[in-house]
């Protein structure tokens, strides 16, 4: 199921070339789910799909959008972003192409309408006045080509605008299903993203890569005393102190509620712990005013666990340990770091 969606550009590219007149031909208009649907049925990876298609357009069918939406539904489900990626792809590729094509056709209609008026003025001055029978009528259609594959290009134009904020809309909708509105931080999502690409990127080694935890003390007393309102604030600043001191490959997520979480691609373990206690004590001297009240301001501290990425280990595996590594720093008064014994030194002596 999913390594049809690995398809280069070219073969995309290809599949649409075959699936555009597919297309044309239904009723439903081209969309990124009838580009889907007929993707798919060119490309030949889904038979129950192509097997309903077949039937209907032995039937005489021609899918309408309600037809084309329930074969998505039924057959195709939930377009995922690679596929939505490789389709939009592949189709400005091929829309490229025919644009091209049609502005070709354009300039030759345009020369042989060119030539044919010539033709037709210098047999109209031989004959005095009189055109040969029937040349009128082939420029006038030579005209009329040429007027229909101006339209034709216009209407390309269009469709490939569509398609371009059709990808936009994409690339948006992926940064923003990815972000937590509250801090602009990446989300638990984002932040499983980034460590599956992480991980994917290579083995571990001994310079990363590395993961933070970071889980508000008494938070809940924070909320309590002043509010929920001012305890979104305390989570806003936090982050602003992560957003500050992380940089590079880095990155920093909000991963529940007040924990947060930083992955550091690079980072040996010493430098993890490092970049944890400096975030600590920064956290710990910053002093986050209410607006409502002047005098008070909330004496907010953090508890964190660091962990290096040990080879074998899946992204789980790797924040169980750093989880564990926090929860130690709360069970030993908070307000510290622990770093997590390393995977492969567990039951050995040292590391
Ligand atoms: P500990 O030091 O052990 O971490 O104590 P804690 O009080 O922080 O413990 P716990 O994790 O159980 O409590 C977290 C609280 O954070 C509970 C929940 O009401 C609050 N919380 C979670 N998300 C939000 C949020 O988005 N805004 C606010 N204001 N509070 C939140
Ligand atoms: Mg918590
Ligand atoms: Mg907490």
């Amino acid at each position: 199921m999913e390594m049809k969606y690995r398809d280069s550009v070219e073969k995309s590219g290809e599949y649409l070339r075959l699936a555009l007149p597919l297309m044309a031909k239904q009723l439903a208009a081209m969309h990124p789910v009838s580009y889907a649907v007929w993707y798919e049925y060119v490309a030949g990876g889904n038979p129950p799909l192509n097997t309903s298609i077949d039937e209907g357009l032995q039937a005489g069918e021609r899918l309408d959008e309600r037809a084309t939406y329930d074969l998505y539904h039924k057959y195709v489900a939930e377009i995922n972003e690679q596929l939505a990626q490789q389709i939009s792809m592949g189709f400005q590729k091929v829309m490229a192409d025919v644009a091209s094509s049609a502005a070709q056709a354009g300039d030759k209609a345009s020369q042989f309408g060119d030539a044919l008026g010539k033709w037709c003025d210098d047999r109209a001055a031989a004959s005095e006045g009189k055109a040969a029978y029937g040349i009128e009528t082939i420029l006038g259609l030579t005209r009329e080509m040429q007027g229909s594959i101006v339209v034709l290009k216009n209407r390309l134009d269009d469709s490939r605008n569509e398609i371009e904020q059709l990808r936009q809309d994409v690339v948006k909708a992926r940064v923003e299903a990815q972000t937590d509105a509250l801090t602009g931080l990446l989300n638990r999502r984002g932040f499983d993203m980034a460590v599956a690409a992480c991980i994917a990127g290579g083995a571990p080694g001994d310079s990363g890569p590395s993961l933070l935890i970071a889980d508000i003390d008494h938070f809940k007393q924070v909320n309590d005393n002043y509010g929920h309102v001012f305890g979104d604030r305390v989570i806003q600043a936090v982050a602003q102190i992560l957003k500050d001191n992380v940089k590079g490959k880095d990155t920093a997520a909000r991963f529940g509620g007040e924990e947060f979480v930083i992955l550091l691609p690079d980072t040996p373990v010493e430098g993890a712990r490092q970049l944890a206690e400096k975030i600590r004590s920064i956290v710990e001297r910053c002093r986050i005013k209410r607006t409502t009240d002047n005098g008070a301001v909330a004496n907010i501290m953090i508890s964190l666990g660091v962990a290096s990425f040990a080879a074998g280990e899946s992204a789980d595996e790797l924040v169980a340990r750093a989880d564990s590594a926090l929860y130690q720093s709360k069970q030993e008064g908070r307000n510290r770091v622990t770093v997590a014994r390393s995977k492969t030194a567990q039951g050995t002596q040292g590391r």
